[in-house]
């Protein structure tokens, strides 16, 4: 080599942190280095990946701008640095593996679904894993949900039961294999294997587990099938009285399930497609999406009542395809398999006791689930995917935060809860956890904030909480000994939450719409606009404030809320109004109520939006009692997309202190002038919904008059409503507005532990 030559080598050490062990991202390094002419080597590190390159200029060039570019599709970059390092005389490029090998704080990856290549082998009948259901590589397969502790190695997750056999350690040793060390790899020989139990859990005595689960579904029954982070309950979703009777069994009336399609190609039959939809359904994460139903389509009525939105999934494990192979459907209910709000049931003794009754044959397996972890569930909105339920796919990805923090553990609300741990710049959000109101969500709340510290190797010494006395996560909180509690309000959280995932720093215009949350008044609030930074709020504006009469029984029941308005508005005499709402109400317990108001029994105030929707709900006749969370107010929101109604509803602007307070006679006025006039339900629903947005812009502008902000975030349970988001939005971009929405974490509460942690780190 001449001296002209050789000054052009470089050596280049490159570190890298993120999602890049046990994703095949030294092999990629491997074959990338390779392809360059680069000699050096790849390691992993306590932090990350650490490179060592050399060669020429130009290679090294196309090395660096192609790693970013062509990781591995499990990776996720956090930080890449390199710089110049001495030269050296390494004979070829090499994977290292050291002793110092041990990850410490290199992140553990989400479940993945099934790649192309383990499906193509799968399918292959020359291939030794042919039709094995729980085949992977590094590139795919479980990950969250398998992990008992880090590092991420075979032995710390469910698979150490399983010894690998020969061929399979011979992959898991090789750098150029697609599964050098993919720690849950297995086989027919060596790896988890299916069963089938009667209903009573006895072990059924069959060669082909599969196709027997298959005919169960055939004929009408219900299968619960052991996935990546909990059972299901399936059956077949064109079979109405299949669906019925898992209705009935699981004591679930209305409330929609989502349905796992085929393949993509027939996801087109049920449901109005575009393209960014079809990339959510296909990506990795694999979550439920929901999606305009197209109706008529073979799918039974009571999959999904009154609601013209379906919520679809893919097959994302090998045991997923295999069943849709093996018997004559296209189409199934998937459900979490639990009994109403319980957690999802993990394990095999646990699903046969919890599941009696419901479930008539269990497909099972014995590779135990370590974590729960529920499907996800997204919506495309104007080209954007919003979270509504972030879970399985994408925890425990972390959410990136403007700046660092102390180490934080927030604990959420009580309702869809999560729990949120920042670390350094990061925001780690659990897992779904759900309704914390039995004893099983209970375990589960302590359990995923056990889980998270361990895997992050925290122990956060400040902890923030909701400041609801009542909630189970609060009181949690309280009871911790040596932390430092921080009490957040529950509006303040969600504004906070859509700032921290936006990056905003300073203040804003907080539009809070939801349907419950603890006032630091004492009352409930939920129809709020906050000026508010991370570290304080005022309360600008909210709705008025009214009797919930009855509390929680008044959020089943929205008739005692229209109730509620009517009184406020025309007096205690409501017989006297000419309304079929009224004539409809049994005259007893509208006095109960009546005198629960008159005597503020048991009914606390509120400002809730989710009511005023509930309220206006049962006015128009769209229903007076609920069956889930939130029914009215999306029935509601259905019929308002059947119109094409330009009118809106009025609202009442009263100056109060130095905000506002809205109020609703105006709106009660049209409102009944309109029931009145038989108007049709769909245009009165959309009028309500134009008014709400035109309230909200007309008075973000007052709000910036006085306060010169421009910045508005929006949060809360309502903007779930799609019908009301978009108007809003385009309401207040007309007004010029710089508007920032939630589209990491969900706008509900299961959003909030974000915002929670984000007001503690800068008030502590
Ligand atoms: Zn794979
Ligand atoms: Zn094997
Ligand atoms: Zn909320």
């Amino acid at each position: 080599m001449t001296e002209a030559a050789r000054v052009d080598v470089v050596r280049k050490a490159v570190e890298i942190t993120g999602i890049v062990q046990g994703v095949g991202f030294r092999p990629f390094v491997y074959r990338l280095a390779n392809e360059c002419n680069l000699v050096g080597f790849v390691a992993n590190t306590p932090a990350g990946v650490s490179i060592e390159v050399q060669g020429d200029a130009e290679s090294m060039e196309r090395f660096l701008e192609r790693l970013p570019k062509e990781i591995p599709p499990l990776a996720k970059l956090t930080a890449i640095a390199s710089r110049d390092a001495e030269l050296k005389s390494d004979p070829a490029f090499r994977i290292v593996s050291s002793r110092t090998d041990a990850p410490a704080k290199a992140l553990v990856s989400p479940d993945v679904a099934v790649c192309d290549d383990c499906l193509r082998e799968m399918m292959n009948a020359r291939d030794r894993r042919f039709r094995y259901p729980f085949i992977n590589c590094t590139n795919c397969g479980p990950r969250f949900t398998i992990v008992r502790d880090i590092p991420y190695d075979r032995a710390r997750t469910s698979m150490s039961s399983f010894k690998m056999c020969g061929a399979c350690q011979a992959e898991y040793d090789d750098p150029a294999n697609r599964r050098f060390h993919a720690q849950p790899n297995a086989c027919w020989d060596c790896g988890p294997q299916l069963q089938l139990w009667s209903a009573d859990g006895s072990r059924k005595d069959i060669l082909e587990p599969l196709r027997e689960a298959a005919r169960v579904i055939e004929q009408g029954g219900v299968l619960a099938v052991k996935g990546l982070g909990g059972f299901h309950l399936a059956c077949n979703a064109k079979d109405e009285s299949a669906v019925n009777r898992l209705r009935q069994r699981k004591e679930r009336v209305e409330k929609p399930f989502a349905v796992m399609v085929r393949r993509i190609e027939d996801v087109e039959r049920f449901c109005n497609l575009i393209e960014p939809e079809k990339r959510q359904l296909l990506s990795y994460a694999r979550p439920i999406v929901l999606l305009p139903r197209k109706f008529g389509s073979g799918i039974a009525n009571s999959v999904a009542p009154h609601n013209r939105f379906l919520g679809v999934f893919l097959p994302y494990t090998p045991l997923h395809h295999l069943l849709f192979l093996s018997g004559r459907f296209d189409v199934l209910v998937m459900t979490s398999a639990n009994v109403s709000e319980e957690p999802i049931v993990i394990d095999n003794q646990e699903a046969v006791q919890r599941l009696r009754g419901i479930a008539d044959v269990f497909l099972v397996h014995d590779r135990e689930i370590v974590r729960r972890c529920d499907d996800s569930v997204v919506r495309v909105f104007s080209g954007q995917v919003l979270q509504l339920r972030r879970s399985r796919g994408f925890v425990p990805v972390p959410v990136a935060v403007e700046r660092e923090s102390k180490t934080i553990l927030a604990v959420g609300g009580e309702l869809k809860n999560t729990i949120c741990v920042v670390r350094g710049s990061e925001a780690f959000l659990s897992q779904h956890v759900g309704d914390l109101e039995n004893l099983e969500s209970y375990k589960f709340f302590g359990e995923a904030v056990e889980h998270l510290q361990r895997i992050l190797e925290v122990q956060p010494k400040i902890v923030a909480y909701d400041l609801h006395p009542d909630y189970f996560s609060t009181k949690w909180a309280l009871g911790l000994q040596d932390v430092h509690l921080v009490g957040v309000q529950h509006h303040h959280a969600h504004i906070a939450s859509c700032m921290a995932e936006n990056h905003l720093d300073g203040k804003v215009i907080g539009i809070a719409l939801d349907g419950t949350g603890y006032g630091t008044d004492g009352a409930i609030w939920g129809g709020e606009v906050l000026l508010a930074d991370y570290s304080c709020f005022e309360r600008a504006a909210h709705l008025e404030y009214l009797p919930l009469p009855g509390g929680a029984a008044a959020i089943r029941e929205p008739w005692r809320m229209t109730v509620s308005y009517l009184a406020k508005h025309y007096g205690k005499e409501l017989s006297g109004l000419n309304l079929r709402f009224v004539r409809r109400l049994d005259p007893r317990r509208l006095q109960i109520v009546l005198q629960m108001i008159d005597r503020e029994i048991h009914s606390p105030r509120t400002s809730s939006c989710g009511r005023l929707f509930d309220a206006v709900a049962a006015l128009v006749g769209v229903r007076s009692t609920v069956n889930y969370e939130a029914q009215a107010a999306i029935e509601l929101e259905m019929a308002g997309y059947e119109s094409t109604d330009e009118a809106s509803y009025p609202f009442d602007l009263l100056p109060d202190g130095s905000g506002w307070q809205i109020g609703t006679r105006s709106l009660f006025d049209a409102l009944l002038r309109d029931v009145a006039g038989s108007f049709a339900v769909k245009d009165i629903s959309r009028r309500f919904h134009r008014g709400l947005a035109t309230l909200f812009a007309d008075l973000s502008e007052k709000i910036r008059e006085r306060s010169k902000l421009n910045r508005i975030c929006l949060s809360g349970g309502c903007f779930q409503n799609s019908l009301l988001f978009g108007m809003l939005l385009g309401a207040l971009r007309e007004r010029s507005f710089e508007v920032h929405f939630h589209t990491e974490v969900p706008p509900g509460d299961g959003g909030i532990s974000l915002g929670q942690a984000l007001v503690a780190a800068h008030r502590s």
